[in-house]
């Protein structure tokens, strides 16, 4: 058996951090057992569905590297297959027209309520005649076709996640409704549990790997796949994402779509790393940081927990930052280009392509997340800076501006700067000027970057030096150290 499994997103908003999680599941799944994922795009719902969704979430499974084999299928191009389903199960006598309407219906519900009972369609159209049917056509009543679903049914299934489940065909709320009428008396659109049900019977679907609350929908689901004398596939319930509180991650959490994380500066491999550890652990759990290709060599639903996941800001922000240390100079350097720009620093990427690298390198193990390098780098593309406060009176400390004039005087024979002329220099300073060599330090890196904190020192002022920013800045520290 071909492994065949799927990803069905509904595009009513933009990829969503738990859709984008299922996917990263489904695919690990699929890669590990040499099979197929196909991408079905549940767009049937056209009040909420919008093209800018389907193509949030088309960019954001690419950009995490979830690759599929087939697709993206749209359901909306299918809608004719779903009416034939509704028409063979209508003629097997497994469905059938319903008259109710929406005041009958509000009426019982109300009745059951005031019952304290659990509201449910009391299938009082199952068995109707063909006269009565015809009354009901007769007085310009609309029907909804429904499936006839047993009572005293148990549907158990061995979820791959959860184990044993069991349903009682009682508490699916009656016979259910897997179609509407269209104008004109005929079938209109088919349902979503009906849709999916159809679709992952053609598409020969063997493991239905999605989010838990569609466990309900799986009862209503086999019971369908019955009916049409399928397979039934296997099923896994993942997990859902809980916020700090345990409750389900949500809007209200400020970022949930994948989009929001990337302009929060975490990057691809990371933040998938991330998603595959929200339920799941490799055999070795210390094992932390892994390719996706990796997960998929060890994946198993064995080791995917029952429990809700805790999503861990502080744990996504290491991974990271470690894959941000380790990247390549060259890969940190174009992915940070677009976030200067947006910073609205000006600058040549192609001819300051050897500047950008070298400040890339100087800042990239500070890094956490890729906008960290906005703040960090700012005192690289401005001629002058602004002056801490801190800095200000590290400048007016006696012998700063001693030592800061005795640099730059010394500065114009040792052009250009290296990191070993930059060292002598100091070292002669101090030497000459009789001065302590940390408030040499200090008092230069107060005039050159406008703070005490920052990166490596002499390596700042390599590139400082680059761009002729060095010697203004020491002039200008100059004016404020009385
Ligand atoms: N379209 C459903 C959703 O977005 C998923 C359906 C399924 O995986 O069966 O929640």
């Amino acid at each position: 058996m071909t492994v065949k499994v799927r990803l069905a997103p509904s595009p009513t908003g933009n990829l969503h951090i738990g859709t984008a999680r299922t996917g990263v599941f489904n695919w690990l799944f699929a890669r590990h057992h040499g099979g197929q994922f196909i991408l079905r795009i549940e767009d049937t719902d056209t009040e909420r569905s919008r093209q800018e969704y389907t193509d949030s979430i088309l960019q954001g499974l690419k950009w995490l590297g979830l690759s599929w084999d087939e697709g993206p299928i749209f359901q909306s191009n299918r809608l004719d297959i779903y009416r034939q389903g509704v028409r063979t199960l209508l003629d097997k006598g497994l469905a059938y027209r319903c008259y109710t309407t929406a005041v009958e219906l509000e009426e019982l519900r109300a009745a059951q309520v005031a019952r304290k009972e659990a509201p449910r369609y009391d299938n009082r159209h199952r068995n109707l005649t063909p006269e009565q049917q015809a009354a009901f056509e007769a007085e310009g009543r609309s029907f909804v076709i429904r499936f006839k679903i047993d009572d005293e049914r148990e549907i158990v299934w061995n979820d791959m996640v959860r184990g044993r489940m069991s349903w009682r065909g009682s508490d699916l709320g009656g016979d259910m409704v897997i179609a509407r009428a269209a104008s004109g008396g005929d079938i209109g659109q088919a349902l979503y549990n009906f849709a999916v049900v159809i679709d992952d019977i053609d598409m020969q679907i063997t493991h239905v790997i999605r989010g838990e609350d569609h466990i309900a929908n799986t009862a209503k689901q086999i019971l369908l796949y019955e009916a049409f004398a399928a397979t039934v596939p296997e099923f896994a319930h993942t997990p859902l994402i809980l916020n700090q509180e345990g409750r389900k991650l949500s809007k209200r959490d400020g970022v949930t779509s994948i989009s929001d994380f990337k302009q929060m500066g975490y990057i691809a491999p990371a933040l998938v790393n991330y998603m595959t550890l929200l339920g799941w652990s490799p055999p070795d759990s210390t094992q932390e940081i892994f390719t996706l290709e990796a997960a998929a060599q060890q994946f198993s639903f064995e080791r995917v927990n029952k429990a809700g996941a805790k999503f861990d800001w502080d744990k996504l922000d290491w991974l990271n930052s470690q894959y941000l240390h380790n990247l390549p100079i060259g890969e940190l350097t174009d992915l940070l280009i677009p976030y200067w720009k947006a910073a609205g620093y000006e600058f040549d990427p192609t001819a300051s392509r050897p500047l950008l690298e070298q400040l890339a390198s100087l800042i990239g193990p500070s890094l956490t997340r890729l906008t960290d390098a906005v703040e960090m780098s700012r005192l690289f593309f401005t001629r002058l800076v602004e002056y801490s406060e801190e800095a200000t009176s590290q400048l007016k400390q006696e012998g700063a501006s001693v030592g800061i004039e005795a640099i730059l005087t010394a500065l114009d024979e040792n052009q250009p700067l290296t990191d070993s002329l930059a060292q002598d220099m100091i070292k002669q300073v101090v030497k000459e000027q009789n001065l302590k060599r940390g408030l040499v330090m200090r008092s230069l890196r107060a005039a050159l970057t406008g703070d005490l904190h920052g990166p490596d020192l002499i390596q700042s002022w390599l590139i400082l030096n680059q761009l002729d920013f060095d010697r203004p800045r020491l002039n200008q520290a100059l004016t404020l150290t009385h």
